[in-house]
């Protein structure tokens, strides 16, 4: 079975080139890039380049980039790193719509000695920058404000905020992990102190990430150890996967433009011929200030995991806005930052595209996915009650 694979967000396909380009680096080329002899030091320089090619990407310079394992750690890096540097504040502010790779630490450091404010969004996802402003302290030792939610897409206005933040001396990060590769983000203008950015999101390997520490910025190493990233995390360098996210960084530069043409259209065709087929059907999120490549689409009155599980016996590989927490499937804490009512957000699907997905692949979705929402209503109380 053909899989037609629209869960971008979650992961995305390694590209071919990516893969050609990281296979000599496991293969022959194993030396240790701190070694002195030219067999490891050639390693060395082809993580120098990939470095390049990281902070081409978002407008940075290669000696802000250190790389880490994953997005997450990009993202404990940083607020670490803040809390470390700042050991008189005590104050830390972020959005209720974050990844539990931020979410997670707020709630932790909340209950370890700091005051955490979790900034509310509107029923399209959008951030009440009201909220945030009037609650920067004296003792905010960071905020970090993701730059577009994993689930709605939604971009947040990190421009703005970012000037705000710079004007009072806040440190701002953003986990970037969404929006990396999919719109243009350049550091230059835009002045946050750390970007998170995750190799696995943009066709590179997984195990793999970034973050961007702004030159001038307080640091403070999250793993202690060797001379690595210049003393700013220890750790022999996973050279083929930095390789790799080098390459995949520089394809993704490239592909800019078809993200915000191509894949724009294929993902508008999908959401609207969706709405137009399936009554009682709504997108969560704002529409204007979107990922060119991601939609959640809410069916009312049916479970998302049962969407699930009958578009994966046709091959859609797609997620449900339901987090499976001890037993109950409990609508997203994205989805209820929203308010989305809870009929809506028990049936929310995400789909999210890449350049490998296919015109026909969307005409496949639109085709058979109305008769699976008839079909689960048909079998749904709630439905008939509602009717
Ligand atoms: N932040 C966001 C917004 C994400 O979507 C993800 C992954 O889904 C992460 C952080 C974590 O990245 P990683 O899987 O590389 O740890």
């Amino acid at each position: 079975m053909k899989v037609i694979y629209v869960d971008n967000n979650a992961t995305t396909k390694i590209a071919p080139e990516v893969l050609e380009e990281m296979l000599p680096y496991l293969r022959e080329f194993y030396g240790n890039p701190s070694s002195m002899h030219t067999f490891g030091g050639q390693v060395g320089s082809k993580i120098n380049q990939a470095r390049e090619n990281i902070a081409e990407l978002i407008g940075a310079n290669h000696e802000e980039i250190i790389i880490t394992s994953c997005g997450t750690e990009s993202d404990s890096t940083a607020i670490w790193a803040a809390i470390l540097s700042n050991p008189g504040k005590k104050h830390l502010i972020t959005s209720k719509v974050e990844h539990p790779a931020v979410k997670n630490l707020f709630e932790y450091l909340s209950k370890n000695g700091y005051r955490a404010t979790f900034v509310p969004v509107d029923s399209k996802g959008r951030l009440d920058l009201d909220f945030l402003y009037s609650h920067l302290a004296d003792d905010t030792a960071i905020v970090s404000i993701m730059w577009a939610n994993n689930e709605s897409g939604v971009i947040f206005p990190v421009e703005e905020i970012s000037g705000v933040l710079k004007e009072r001396g806040i440190v701002f990060h953003t986990d970037a992990v969404q929006a990396v590769g999919k719109i243009p983000i350049d550091l230059k203008r835009v002045h946050v102190d750390m970007l998170s950015l995750s190799g696995h999101k943009v066709h590179g390997p997984k195990g793999v990430g970034a973050l961007y520490v702004r030159k001038g910025t307080k640091f403070s190493p999250f793993l202690i150890g060797g001379h690595q990233e210049a003393g700013r995390r220890g750790g022999t360098e996973n050279a083929a996967s930095i390789i790799g996210l080098g390459k995949a960084s520089q394809l993704a530069a490239d592909h800019l433009p078809e993200k915000n043409t191509r894949i724009r259209r294929l993902r508008d065709k999908l959401e609207d011929e969706l709405l137009k087929r399936v009554p009682n059907t709504m997108v969560n999120g704002d529409k204007e200030n979107r990922l060119p490549n991601t939609t959640s689409v809410a069916f009312e009155y049916v479970e998302g995991e049962s969407i699930l599980l009958l578009m994966n016996e046709l091959g859609i590989c797609a997620s449900s806005g339901s987090a499976c927490t001890s037993g109950s499937l409990e609508p997203s804490h994205v989805l209820r930052a929203m308010g989305v009512p809870f009929t809506a957000a028990h049936g929310s699907i995400r789909f999210s595209l890449s350049k490998y997905n296919t015109e026909e692949e969307v005409d496949f979705i639109i085709e058979q996915l109305p008769p699976i929402i008839e079909r689960l209503r048909n079998m749904s109380p709630f439905w008939k009650k509602s009717r």
